[in-house]
């Protein structure tokens, strides 16, 4: 049977090529579809792995794979990354010569390569679509697919073009891919690239290697130096901050604090923002300290951590900001500061800027929710995910609240009346207002409504406006209440909102922190605890460290492509002492094995340990 045979091919490659020992969620599903010619849809997290989903199945496939990808540096470090593994991989862009691309061109007519990364306008020029014409094709992968997107900030003009793909290579499938979580994007992408035939693969978007903290900012460089001594020390990292000036200045204190800290602001010049981006990406345990201007574009797996001094605009920006740590899935921290002055900052900031009445209200919205994710005494993982629609039963035990849960009163009461005021107002109005109606507060609008004749007038005077807010907030981030993104910021009752109504579901809700009393912290066990400890754990990591940055030099390479973290760990948790064991590791294939098997294991040689005669006795029982 055809498809166990292609089953069998596509785990041996995943096995030899790439050394993974399983596939992880629905890779081998999309992989199965692709490599027998069928169209396919992967929208995954950051970090699940959905390159793997086209550079394999182009292994499979007779002739060349074609990845259209709209950043030059990635498809740079991606086809070194190939290369690595023995894969036949060239760009084809405008940083090559000529001379180059006409070799390039040559391989790909030749059909010698097993990909080729295209950047989306050359693919669309007459003679690149010629070249394709006269060439085995094993199919195209879209990368970054949501760039086709008219709504979305990563919009690219040319990806509009890409749906003639379809058209001119009927029998190459395609597999389009995004992390891009709307089901607005989503459906646009698969009209836009004419994609209707395509499997859709979605996983969840849990990313369950982030642990997320919020902590309430008090001494904003104090904390953050305390965080990053205790749990970062040589980490890699991003901190975001609101504002261009902040960064410079924090990267300064930062830098007397002993950190390797730069700045990244759309105010530094293209070269200096280049630069910092660069030795972000290739040295190792450098922080950038950046406005959300630094992004699109980072494609670093190995980012232990991303910091919000201030509060982002939205549960999108925050998941997305935060989603660029821990890429290779290995623990890494998500760790904000959220301060009440951040609040009417950002609120400030908002109400100024240049867009209309309705889309300000839809912003502020948004900053509520997230808010309301600040506020919870609840799992914040699932506080996330439900923001994007997906349910999770289980608190996740990987995140501050779940490690260390904060004083909750009961607010089934509260809630109900709450529910209850959206409910007898039709739906039809913002916190404000509600909470007026709740405190029995006298306002122009009440009167003018009739408002103060409802029966939940001056029902909730136990509670402050403020109070309330914070119960309304609270409930949106908890899924009760929606808010109506139509245009007039107003809640919406949800099925479980109902559920609370009906007085068949109770409420927890967070109390407000204490600002002025110091409150006593317990230090969380460390996101990096994977870390084994022993004598010599720290000097054999930092020297496996340097050894890969040696070879990563070498070969002008960053040093993840040389190995990931993922694998260093498993090298100083195993301490292999043969060649065989070591190519057993997650992430060795049979060329890096090849390639830097023996220097690796001299290494490991020098810090068998203790119990290191056992481990031999078992390496050469296998042999
Ligand atoms: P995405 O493009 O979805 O953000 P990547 O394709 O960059 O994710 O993969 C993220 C990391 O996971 C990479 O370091 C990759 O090598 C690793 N990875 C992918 N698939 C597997 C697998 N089946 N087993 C182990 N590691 C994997
Ligand atoms: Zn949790």
């Amino acid at each position: 049977m055809t498809g166990e045979r292609e089953q069998g091919r596509a785990r041996e490659v995943l096995r030899t090529v790439f050394g993974f020992a399983a596939f992880r969620g629905q890779q081998e599903a999309v992989i199965t579809r692709v490599a027998a010619g069928g169209d396919a849809f992967v929208l995954m997290p950051t970090g699940a792995g959905k390159s793997l989903c086209y550079q394999l199945p182009a292994l499979l496939r007779p002739g060349v794979g074609v990845v259209v990808s709209p950043l030059i540096a990635l498809m740079r470090d991606q086809v070194n990354a190939l290369r690595q593994l023995g894969v036949r991989a060239a760009v084809l862009n405008s940083s090559l010569s000529a001379a180059e691309a006409q070799e390039v061109e040559r391989q790909v007519r030749a059909g010698v390569l097993d990909l080729v990364y295209i950047a989306p306008e050359r693919l669309l020029t007459e003679r690149t679509l010629a070249l394709l014409d006269g060439s085995p094709l094993a199919l195209f992968a879209i990368d970054e697919a949501h760039c086709v997107s008219q709504w979305g900030h990563d919009f690219r003009a040319e990806y509009l073009q890409l749906a003639q793909l379809a058209a001119r290579y009927p029998g190459v499938p395609r597999v389009a891919c995004t992390a891009t979580a709307d089901v607005v994007t989503r459906r646009e992408i698969v009209v836009k690239l004419a994609l209707t035939e395509a499997e859709l693969y979605v996983t969840g978007f849990d990313r369950p290697n982030i642990r997320y903290h919020v902590v309430h900012k008090q001494n904003t460089r104090q904390q953050l130096r305390t965080f990053l001594r205790s749990e970062h020390p040589t980490d890699a990292g991003i901190v975001y901050c609101l504002t261009r000036r902040k960064t410079e200045e924090v990267a300064e204190q930062l830098r007397e604090d002993g950190f390797t800290a730069l700045p990244y602001h759309a105010g530094l010049d293209a070269d200096t923002r280049q630069r910092n981006q660069d030795r972000f990406q290739r040295e190792e345990g450098v922080i950038v300290v950046a406005t959300i201007a630094f992004g699109m574009g980072i494609d670093k797996p190995d980012v232990r951590f991303v910091a919000h001094l201030d509060i982002p605009k939205s549960i999108e920006s925050y998941y997305q900001e935060t989603g660029r740590a821990g890429r290779d899935g290995q623990p890494a921290d998500a760790w904000m500061l959220y301060g009440l002055s951040d609040v009417a900052l950002m609120r400030k900031i908002l109400a100024g800027s240049e867009a209309d009445a309705v889309h300000k209200r839809v912003e502020q919205q948004k900053l509520n929710a997230l808010l309301g994710y600040c506020e919870t005494a609840s799992c914040r993982r699932q506080v996330l995910l439900a923001y994007f629609g997906e349910e999770r039963p289980e608190p996740c035990g990987n995140c501050d609240t779940c490690l260390e849960p904060v004083e909750t009163w009961d607010g089934t009461l509260a809630a109900r009346k709450a529910l209850f005021v959206v409910r007898g107002t039709g739906q039809l109005y913002g916190v404000a207002h509600l909470a007026d109606i709740l405190t029995g507060a006298d306002t122009p609008r009440i009167h003018e409504k009739g408002h103060h004749l409802l029966s939940a007038y001056g029902k909730g005077k136990e509670l402050s406006g403020k109070e309330w807010a914070s119960v309304f907030r609270q409930l949106v981030a908890m899924g009760h209440l929606a808010v109506d993104v139509e245009g007039h910021g107003s809640l919406l009752l949800t099925p479980t909102g109902l559920a609370v109504l009906g007085q068949q579901e109770t409420v927890r809700l967070r109390k407000d922190p204490l600002p002025h009393k110091e409150r006593k912290r317990k230090r969380l066990p460390a996101a990096s605890a994977a870390m084994p400890d022993g004598p010599d754990a720290a000097a054999l990591w930092e020297a496996l460290r340097t050894l890969r940055r040696a070879l990563a030099d070498e070969a002008a390479v960053p040093a993840y492509v040389i190995f990931p973290d993922a694998t260093l760990r498993e090298m100083l948790t195993h301490r292999p002492q043969t060649l065989e064991a070591l190519g057993r590791l997650s992430g060795i294939g049979e060329r890096k094995l090849a390639r830097y098997g023996e220097a690796f294991l001299e290494l490991l040689h020098g810090f068998a340990g203790d119990d290191a005669p056992v481990r031999r006795v078992v390496g050469f029982a296998e042999e």
